[in-house]
């Protein structure tokens, strides 16, 4: 069993909100903000510690690569990300809005340790995000001093199938340890979703077996949309996760998931087997024990959850 956390006045700086993580109940109880403006007159909200980071951050690079950060968007409550949900939804139709629109409830923003960034340029404003794009070498300068003051890319390129989004050159996060920031800043391509998932104690230990197909770090990719399915499932309770081994994973693996999700044209297969007591979505109370799970992985590397429990 792990105890339900009580609404702690020290701050988790390593929470974990995405598409399938909802803002912690109670979290603004020990939520402490502080409100500036930026160059466009507009108001932000940052979480205080956060905000006394981003400064540092912003001294260094405006002394020594002569770049003036400036921020675009700090802390929004649940309301005012549906509003922004109900102003896409009107504008670009459903289907846009939800693949670019955070659910009210499932934005980083929410807990205040999530910015938006932009800069200032020979004393312009470069604020659009086809701007933005137009100057990466600016963001190569802005990313590898993020780590140094307990901030992460939190979007990095091609990890889509992981964070839930596409590349955000301009979003960061704060984790308020420089340490650990630099652990997943240093590694390419790494998220908060697969470093959470290899250190939190709480989390069922994921077997990721001897594979001649696979590293484990992608095993532990996949392994973390099981186990983002999971926490979907409320009152399912996971004991453990294992890689189901090679054999498993050949060419008639392949051409299932192929049948099972035509089209995406998926180059290779895995399967994991669970252990788990059965909650909403399956039977409530039950022991589960080899339970599986298959997922595919396209030409980008990015994996995808097909099917499971059979
Ligand atoms: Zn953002």
């Amino acid at each position: 069993m792990i105890a339900k956390e009580k609404a702690s006045e020290s701050m988790n700086y390593l929470v974990l909100v995405n598409r399938l993580n909802p803002l912690p109940e109670h979290w603004e109880d020990g939520l402490e903000t502080v409100r500036v403006s930026n160059s466009v007159g507009d108001e932000v909200e940052v979480e205080r510690k956060t905000y006394a980071a981003y400064l540092l951050l912003r001294y260094d690079l405006e002394e020594n690569d002569g770049i003036r950060l400036e921020l675009d968007s700090g802390r929004r409550s649940v309301a005012v990300q549906q509003e922004i949900m109900d102003r896409f939804t009107e504008k670009y139709g459903a289907d846009y809005a939800a693949k670019t629109v955070a659910v009210p409830g499932y934005s980083e923003h929410h807990t205040g340790l999530a910015l938006d960034l932009y800069y200032r340029l020979d004393g312009k404003d470069i604020y659009t995000n086809e701007e933005m794009a137009r100057y990466p070498g600016i963001w190569e300068k802005i990313h590898a001093k993020l780590a140094a003051y307990g901030f992460i890319l939190r979007y990095p390129d091609n990890k889509e199938h992981i964070t839930g989004y596409g590349y955000e050159p301009w979003h960061v996060r704060y984790i308020d340890s420089a340490e650990i920031a630099g652990k997943i800043m240093s590694r390419p391509g790494m998220t908060l979703e697969v470093y959470l998932g290899a250190v939190n104690d709480a989390d069922p230990v994921i077997g990721c077996g001897p594979s001649a197909l696979y590293s484990e770090e992608e095993l532990k990719e996949a392994a973390v949309q099981i186990k983002c399915k999971f926490a979907s499932f409320p009152g399912c309770e996971l004991h453990a996760l294992r890689y189901a081994g090679d054999p498993c994973c050949g060419a008639e693996s392949l051409q299932r998931i192929n049948s099972l999700d035509p089209g995406r044209g998926f180059i290779q297969a895995a399967k994991f087997l669970s252990d788990f007591t059965g909650g909403e979505g399956t039977e409530a109370g039950r022991a589960y024990a080899d339970y599986p799970w298959w997922l595919g992985r396209t030409a980008n590397g990015g994996w995808q959850l097909i099917s499971w429990g059979q």
